[in-house]
């Protein structure tokens, strides 16, 4: 592999930590539907998600690049970096619109380890995409905000002490426009649990750690809102495009895994005595993948670097998550029809893979709501909602 890759020695670091997770460790994980406890400390220890906090709170104080780096090479061992990627973005909505008192309780024990900021709460049942019918509502009590109301699909709230939440402060026909009245909380999730929060888990296709959130009459002191009551749509948003360049690194990552496990089976299966990637129906379908990714590579680093220069990006970063999303799951599905029957058994790690890289086409914004907003936004063409 050519060195022209950003951050080559953070890459070559994180791929040596890597290797004591190997795939056996990832499958027992999915398996069991277990957290992978281990990794996610071996990775806070090593400081990897802190390298977007900033030196003054203890991180290493390094660029969306360095992030991007980390969770790639992640994805691209064969582990899933789902278990904890949601600390770098989340992180960037206390650093950006928190107080300087918030940030000094906060971020240095959240790059330390001691504290883990790792669940982001914006999903309802009834609301769906259309984050501006929330429904939960945070209602002002003296020095609480007390909460009540219910949250889908919200990852590693068990593995978490913090919880970012996005609430209703004001009723969405009480506001000019219906982004306004929406705020941003930090729950404490180790008061909150039991005490007006229960937390039930999700079974789904893939280990995501995710579970539905039940408030009622939860009591969370005012002094953890964070920036400006009403103002917290505008706050999600503003974290929107890092998260979606750091999950496009991550597909990225995912992509490049199934392309070398394609390229190294298809070398050594021999039917019909000969290598199965001496036919051209088997090895075209791998250079394609191969050539999709690269090109969707390109974007990421695009939308990334405008990111890192203090550029509008919002364009980029979904374009990029589309275009690496859209390489990692083509790429999934090549390397599953390269390995025939074998593909599908769990012991080859492909069938794993597979389920976890198909979420990106859904979480988290699905690609309709992206080709919307390119449609829209970029092409001037009329909104359909
Ligand atoms: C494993 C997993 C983990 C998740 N983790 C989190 C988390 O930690 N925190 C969190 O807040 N959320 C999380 N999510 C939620 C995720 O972000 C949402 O599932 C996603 O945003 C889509 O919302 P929805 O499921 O309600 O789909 P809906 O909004 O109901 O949409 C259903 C389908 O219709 C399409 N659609 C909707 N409206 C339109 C339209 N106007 N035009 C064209 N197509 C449209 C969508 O693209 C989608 O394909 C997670 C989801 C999963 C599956």
């Amino acid at each position: 592999m050519s060195d022209d890759r950003s951050y080559p020695e953070v890459r070559d670091a994180v791929a040596r930590l890597c290797t004591d997770y190997p795939d056996e460790y990832w499958r027992d994980k999915d398996h069991d539907k277990a957290y992978p406890e281990e990794f996610v400390q071996a990775l806070t220890d090593a400081g990897y998600l802190s390298v977007l906090i900033p030196e003054e709170y203890g991180g290493a104080g390094m660029d969306l690049a360095a992030a991007c780096a980390v969770l790639e090479e992640i994805q691209r061992s064969g582990a899933n970096g789902a278990a904890c990627h949601a600390q770098m973005y989340i992180m960037g909505s206390l650093l950006r619109h928190g107080s300087e008192a918030q940030k000094q309780k906060y971020l240095p024990d959240i790059a330390s380890g001691n504290l883990r900021l790792q669940a982001f709460g914006v999903t309802e049942p009834s609301s769906g995409t259309d984050t501006t019918r929330i429904k939960t509502r945070a209602q002002r009590d003296g020095d609480d905000y007390v909460i009540s109301g219910q949250k889908v699909f919200i990852s590693r709230v068990e593995y978490s002490d913090l919880l970012l939440l996005l609430v209703r402060t004001t009723p969405r026909d009480e506001v000019d426009k219906p982004t306004r009245g929406m705020s941003v909380l930090l729950v404490d999730l180790r008061e909150a649990v039991g005490n007006g929060l229960t937390v039930r888990p999700l079974e789904t296709m893939l280990n995501h750690a995710t579970t539905e959130l039940f408030f009622d009459q939860l009591r969370v002191p005012a002094e953890n809102l964070i920036g400006e009551e009403g103002k917290g749509f505008g706050y999600i948003l503003d974290g929107m495009n890092a998260e979606r360049i750091l999950i496009a690194a991550e597909c990225i990552g995912d992509a490049r895994w199934f392309v070398d496990r394609a390229s190294s089976y298809a070398r050594d299966r021999e039917v019909f005595g000969a290598s199965i990637g001496k036919n051209q129906g088997i090895q075209f379908p791998i250079a394609r993948a191969h050539v999709q990714t690269e090109a969707a590579a390109l974007m990421v680093d695009k939308a990334c670097g405008m990111f890192d220069a203090g550029l509008a990006c919002g364009s980029e970063a979904n374009m990029a998550k589309l275009l690496a999303a859209d390489a990692s799951w083509a790429a999934a599905d090549m390397c599953l029809q390269t390995h025939g029957g074998y593909g599908f058994t769990v012991e080859y790690d492909i069938e794993r893979k597979f389920r976890e890289t198909r979420l990106y086409q859904v979480a988290p914004i699905s690609t309709n709501l992206i080709l919307s907003n390119i449609a829209t936004h970029v092409l001037g063409l009329p909104k359909s909602f």
